[in-house]
């Protein structure tokens, strides 16, 4: 029998439809040059997948601990942090989950999913945690886990460290989700190092390499080591060890400079917008852009998607409505997507 919790849940919506300019999924909008392609077909020519993969990932681990900044023993990975978040669910703490919203979906689905109580609170008038509220909702339902988006997905902006620190100090275990830290800068990593009641989540998604799925949790040594006992044994494909070894040390120079260039495009995409009349456009310190238009948000995706772009509508999540989010692209794409914006909106208006 399969229970009710479970029949009620909405699948993870994403978006699947065909288009030339892609910018939907916050993904790494540049190829891997050629030289460092053909480093990965001679690593992946050699690697015996006749054979189970590392159950540590060791030499992955080792590669990332220096990428990060961090000791091997600080790491668990996952398939993509999405699997993290499901860990994280399961073993941290047994009282309800506390998540501020509108954020990414995963860490309510999960939380769903393992029949946890939920702890919803809307952001305020600047997306930033409304603490009032929180606090109080959380005296009402006891807490024992909170998510925190940082920078949050999708509205794109930093929530404030103080706000967190005091949610944090009534007892919760802290998951600070740095899935866009290399476009932000900004990282609760010191605290992940040094307290046994946070964690930071990082990713290769967002980074150039979405289809690997590898997602990192940073935590002190011991936490870590519980967390990682929950973890299935081979959840990290040898293929994808062996490929994001390659790409977090050969080739750290060109996801730097990519990176570089995503950074500076959102700023030129943000002044762009906020000339658009009729468009309210939201600060973001990741690499994509919230947005709001006067039209609903359904109406105006389907109008970009026709000119060739693909963005997403996320006035399904609360207090979003008619607000859309556009990944940051090459110089190229970001104008397909100007221009489809642009013409949508005179069309409409
Ligand atoms: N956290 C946030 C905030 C995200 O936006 C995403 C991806 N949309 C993830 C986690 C999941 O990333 P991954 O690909 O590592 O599962």
């Amino acid at each position: 029998m399969i229970p009710d919790r479970i029949r009620k849940l909405k699948p993870y919506k994403t978006e699947t439809s065909r288009a030339r300019v892609r910018l939907s999924s916050n993904e790494l909008p540049y190829e891997i040059p050629r030289w460092l392609r053909e480093r990965i077909k001679e690593e992946i020519a050699r690697t015996p997948f006749e054979r189970y993969p590392d159950p540590t990932a060791g030499e992955l681990k080792k590669a990332l601990a220096d990428f990060f900044g961090v000791g091997e023993e600080n790491l668990v990975l996952g398939n993509g942090s999405d699997e993290i978040i499901y860990y994280l669910s399961i073993v941290a703490g047994e009282g309800g989950v506390y998540i501020p919203v509108p954020t990414f979906p995963m860490y309510e689905i999960s939380a769903e999913v393992l029949g946890r109580p939920k702890v919803t609170v809307m952001v305020d008038r600047n997306f930033d945690i409304d603490l009032q509220e929180t606090l109080r909702r959380i005296e009402e339902i006891p807490c024992s886990l909170a998510y925190f988006s940082y920078p949050n997905n999708p509205t794109g902006n930093l929530f404030s460290r103080d706000k967190i620190a005091s949610i944090r100090e009534r007892g919760l275990f802290t998951v600070v989700d740095e899935a866009y830290y290399h476009y932000s800068g900004e990282t609760f990593l010191g605290d992940a190092l040094s307290r046994d009641d946070t964690v930071v989540l990082r990713t290769l998604s967002k980074i150039g390499m979405a289809g690997l799925r590898v997602g990192v949790l940073i935590a002190r040594e011991d936490v870590a080591r519980e967390i990682d006992k929950v973890r299935l044994p081979f959840n990290v494909t040898y293929p994808s060890q062996v490929i994001a070894k390659v790409m977090v040390t050969e080739g750290r120079e060109f996801i730097e400079e990519s990176v570089r260039k995503v950074v500076a495009e959102r700023e030129r995409v943000f002044h762009e917008m906020r000339n658009l009349e009729g468009v309210e456009v939201f600060p973001s310190a990741a690499n994509f852009i919230l947005f709001r238009t006067p039209y609903p948000a359904d109406l105006v995706h389907s109008k970009i998607l026709e000119k060739g772009v693909l963005i997403r509508d996320m006035s399904y999540l609360p207090g979003l409505d008619r607000c859309l989010r556009v990944s940051v692209g090459k110089p190229e794409e970001n104008d397909a997507f100007l221009e489809a914006l642009y013409r949508s909106i005179r069309d409409l208006g």
